[in-house]
């Protein structure tokens, strides 16, 4: 599950500026796919046209072949998980942030999402990890590990579809491969869109789509991009 399609997607926020001018994309399930380009490219617009905060005017955008329109809302947002770029925690503990709206899972599920999933090698370099760290208050934490902890809330979710709507790209560019290289060892066949600014922390990603101006400048894998100079 998670086949991802946008078939000639326009779309504009105001109709007098469309931002996306016919965008076809074929993410596969399973797999990792990067949109990079420059600030405005209408990145994020993608992500809000896939959890329908937003129509699209032209096209379609589809879900395992069937229309997102069609799909209930309920299970759309259960298909779909987003992090985005800026976190806010509540000042209570990471246990408390990653359980929040997650009221069907258990303390065990909680702890079990995120130590054996998001938090393992997330919230890191202390000598006895997560465990010793679950009831530590989440405004203590770094940039990255906010980011951390926000993905592994997400991650509870189990949704077939991960979106990082710039969520590592306020970090350090180290920062950002590392949580990405962890998400990669951990997540195989989630299908994962990871909107970022850097090609560079997204080397490992089946596909780099790059979106300039609305419209798909360039695609393929980092090596092929390379190439394409
Ligand atoms: P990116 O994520 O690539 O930086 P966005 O998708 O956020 O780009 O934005 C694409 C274009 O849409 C930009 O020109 C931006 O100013 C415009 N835009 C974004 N959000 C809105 C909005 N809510 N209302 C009007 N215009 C918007
Ligand atoms: P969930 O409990 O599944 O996370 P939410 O309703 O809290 O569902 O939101 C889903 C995701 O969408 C969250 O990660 C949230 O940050 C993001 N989100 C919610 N509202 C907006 C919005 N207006 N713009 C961008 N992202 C949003």
């Amino acid at each position: 599950r998670g086949h991802v399609r946008f078939e000639g997607v326009r779309f504009g926020y105001d109709p007098e500026r469309e931002i996306l001018h016919g965008l076809d994309l074929d993410i596969p399930a399973g797999s990792t796919v990067a949109v990079v380009g420059p600030s405005g490219a209408g990145k994020s617009t993608l992500a809000r046209l896939m959890y329908r905060f937003y129509d699209v005017d032209q096209g379609r955008i589809t879900i395992d072949g069937q229309d997102i329109r069609d799909v209930q809302q309920g299970s759309l947002r259960a298909a779909i998980g987003i992090v985005p770029q800026d976190t806010v925690l509540f000042n209570d503990t990471i246990g408390y942030n990653i359980g929040y709206g997650r009221e069907g899972a258990s303390q065990a599920e909680i702890e079990g999402a995120a130590a054996g999933a998001a938090i393992a090698g997330f919230i890191e370099r202390q000598p006895d990890g997560y465990a010793a760290r679950v009831g530590e208050r989440g405004l203590k934490l770094s940039g990255g590990e906010k980011q951390r902890v926000a993905i592994a809330r997400t991650l509870l979710k189990n949704p077939p579809i991960l979106i990082l709507d710039e969520a590592t790209s306020a970090l350090d560019s180290r920062t950002e491969a590392d949580i990405l290289a962890t998400l990669q060892a951990i997540e195989r066949g989630r299908t994962t869109i990871v909107i970022a600014h850097r090609l560079s922390t997204v080397v490992h990603a089946d596909q780099i789509v790059v979106l300039d101006g609305g419209v798909v400048a360039e695609r393929g894998t980092h090596g092929e991009l390379l190439r394409l100079g």
